[in-house]
């Protein structure tokens, strides 16, 4: 049996970065651009009025101009402002030949429907204008690879034209719960029956991270019905089995999987609740699948999917690899932990209450790995390393927050 850090170590070298591909720029928000975007306009693209107002020439020391003409935005100048004369101009518009400066309307007086006075005092050159290109060039690149698509970046990218955006795409993950004894959450549950909480439960962590999720709902443990679920799944970057991969007579998912050319990467790690988690990739047409099976027992999925699905899926999407980040807390009850493994357990970190500068940890009871109301009620997960000790209130843990954070930022 590996450890986890072996276990992730693993997953890291597994899980690599998608291909890129090019999305519409409505579904590109949160994803990371995959290339250096250049703009193959000037932005403006042509000398713009800021203000409504009139377009004069500064070195016209006429005090009053005659108004010989009106261009609105989306409008094309056809005078151009020469001796004593002015255009007046509204938000956006072009400036027209020979005007180097744009006074506010609030700041003029019509004189008559065709002169306008101007104010007192010197106008700067170029007030009021903003410059063709002056925000940006033809050429010029105006975002750079690697970055997370943001809605301002959206803006930048619709004003450049850009309707495709290259991008590392959203993952796609199969999601498929295993075992005879269960049923959908809208069905009766006879004797010996459960509802299927895997599977909702993973399907909206997934949706929380923004990835492509597909339900392929409950597979019984029957080798060809397996193979078949399986099958569908494989299309995905990455298939999350649940159950079916402990020591039991049904526990049928590793075999499947190995029938379907997955191939085994661990099986077994050294941590409580999760112990029986398996992992495999498969290659098809140069294209990688992440395989994932997932402890039945809910609290198990909930840790593993924490401890190894999650950074996984954040490699696909195109971060670097890392290991869940964990915080530093103080415990407020002492704990007594005994066994082998190390135990990822149900606790709440509190930031707002703070004990040595450290946040406080609450350690939670729990009956086990099948205990999901408990983790209800959790925040975190406190890290127990391996072995038979008593840790005191006020000592320190690790602590592994459960707080959603998407692929990408
Ligand atoms: P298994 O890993 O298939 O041996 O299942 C371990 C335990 O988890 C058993 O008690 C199962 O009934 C339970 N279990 C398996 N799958 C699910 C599921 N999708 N939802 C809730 N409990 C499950
Ligand atoms: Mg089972």
């Amino acid at each position: 049996m590996i450890s986890v850090e072996e276990a992730l170590a693993h997953v890291g070298r597994s899980a690599r970065r998608l291909a890129t591909t090019a999305v519409p720029l409505r579904e590109a928000l949160g994803l990371r651009l995959a290339e250096a975007v250049e703009s193959t306009l000037d932005s403006p693209p042509f000398d713009k009025s800021m203000l409504d107002g009139y377009a004069i020439r500064v070195d016209d020391p006429a005090p009053t101009r005659r108004i010989v003409a009106e261009v609105i935005a989306g409008d094309v100048p056809r005078h151009a402002v020469g001796p004593g004369t002015t255009v007046r101009l509204m938000t956006g518009a072009p400036v027209p030949d020979g005007a180097d400066a744009v006074v506010k309307h609030e700041e003029t007086r019509l004189l008559d429907d065709a002169t306008v006075e101007l104010p007192d005092g010197k106008i700067a050159p170029g007030a009021g204008i903003m410059l063709r290109g002056s925000s940006f060039h033809a050429g010029q690149q105006v975002l750079e690879a690697g970055r997370w698509l943001t809605p301002i970046d959206l803006g930048l990218l619709a004003e450049i034209g850009r309707d495709h955006v290259p991008v590392t795409p959203r993952p796609r993950v199969a999601v498929l719960a295993t075992g005879n004894e269960l049923v959908e959450c809208g069905e009766p549950v006879a004797v010996g029956q459960i509802r299927n909480s895997n599977g909702p439960m993973l399907l909206a962590a997934l949706e929380e991270m923004r990835v492509a999720t597909i339900d392929l709902g409950i597979g019984r443990d029957d080798r060809e019905i397996l193979q078949d679920f399986m099958r569908q799944g494989l299309d995905a970057d990455v298939l999350l089995v649940t159950g079916g991969v402990s020591a039991g007579v049904m526990d049928l998912v590793p075999g499947v999987l190995a029938e379907l050319g997955v191939a085994e990467v661990f099986h077994k790690v050294r941590m409580k609740p999760g112990k029986p988690l398996w992992f495999g990739t498969r290659e098809r047409d140069a294209r990688r699948t992440l395989v994932f099976g997932l402890p039945g027992n809910p609290v198990s999925t909930l840790v593993s999917w924490e401890l190894f699905v999650k950074p996984a899926l954040r490699v696909l999407a195109g971060e670097e690899f890392s290991t869940p980040r964990t915080v530093r807390g103080v415990l407020t009850d002492e704990v007594n932990h005994r066994g082998g493994r190390p135990t990822y357990n149900p606790c709440k970190i509190d930031f707002g209450r703070r004990e040595a500068g450290q946040p406080t940890v609450e350690p939670l009871a729990w009956r086990g790995s099948a205990d999901l109301a408990a983790l209800t009620r959790a925040n975190a997960l406190a890290v127990l390393p391996a072995g038979d000790y008593q840790l005191a209130a006020g000592q320190e843990v690790d602590v592994i927050a459960l707080s959603p954070r998407a692929c990408g930022r």
